[in-house]
């Protein structure tokens, strides 16, 4: 089963796939984190200067990131896109590559959210250095206090991006470019819409019942 996860910067998306990932026994494709782990390359420089800036990475850079990813072995029992695509032309270019391996796609998820939110959920927002785990400084704290709950790492770290003048042209590159997505994937059939204002677990059951109900 293969899977899009689409919603605005902070709307939990990373939270769903990890969830979706165990659950349903998929891979999580992030964009945003494999841009980030490719910090020590020439495409990764560059590609930090415009996500520092909150503006978005160049299609063609994306697509190509995704395009050999989804041609690894690991992706073949599923996956959920989260972060990809962002654009008309990444979405386009993301159909031409389903039609070609065959693959299709079982819902396209989008997880709804008031924008007032996002700044505070995503200026909260920090995780393990060692395993990635994500928390909150108020929604999601570690069991004890200093100590990752999944790998009893102590060091923790936050974007460089998740300040709240980045997050105003996050959420602007959302609006402007991600949102005509909506209306897109609504006339495939494909899209179902979550309330990402609700708690963690309710938004998790909600999806569930999305793609069961598909
Ligand atoms: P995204 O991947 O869409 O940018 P994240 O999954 O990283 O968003 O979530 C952003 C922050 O909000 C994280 O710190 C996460 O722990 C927290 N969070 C995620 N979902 C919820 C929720 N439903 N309610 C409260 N906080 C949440
Ligand atoms: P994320 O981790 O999803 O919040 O993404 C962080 C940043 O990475 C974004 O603000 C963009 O600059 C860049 N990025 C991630 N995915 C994409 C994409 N599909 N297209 C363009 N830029 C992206």
């Amino acid at each position: 089963m293969n899977l899009i996860i689409l919603g605005p910067p902070g709307a939990g998306k990373g939270t769903q796939a990890k969830r979706l990932e165990e659950a349903r026994d998929l891979v999580q494709l992030s964009t945003g984190d494999m841009l980030r782990a490719a910090a020590g390359t020439a495409v990764g420089k560059k590609a930090k200067a415009a996500m520092d800036r909150g503006e978005f990475v160049e299609d063609e850079v994306v697509v190509s990131i995704i395009e050999e990813r989804i041609g690894l072995s690991d992706c073949q029992r599923g996956f959920i896109l989260d972060g990809f695509p962002r654009t008309l032309a990444q979405a386009k270019a993301l159909d031409e590559m389903l039609e070609q391996k065959g693959l299709k796609l079982r819902k396209v998820i989008e997880i709804h959210m008031d924008d007032g939110v996002l700044t505070e959920r995503i200026t909260g927002r920090f995780a393990c250095a060692a395993c990635g785990e994500g928390y909150h400084d108020k929604y999601r704290r570690p069991r004890v206090e200093g100590t990752c709950d999944a790998c009893g790492g102590s060091e923790f770290s936050r974007r460089d991006d998740d300040n709240e003048e980045v997050v105003k042209a996050r959420l602007g590159a959302y609006h402007a470019q991600t949102a005509p997505l909506l209306p897109y994937y609504r006339a495939r059939g494909v899209l179902g819409e979550v309330d990402g204002m609700n708690e963690v677990d309710d938004v998790t059951r909600q999806i569930s019942q999305l793609i069961d109900g598909a």
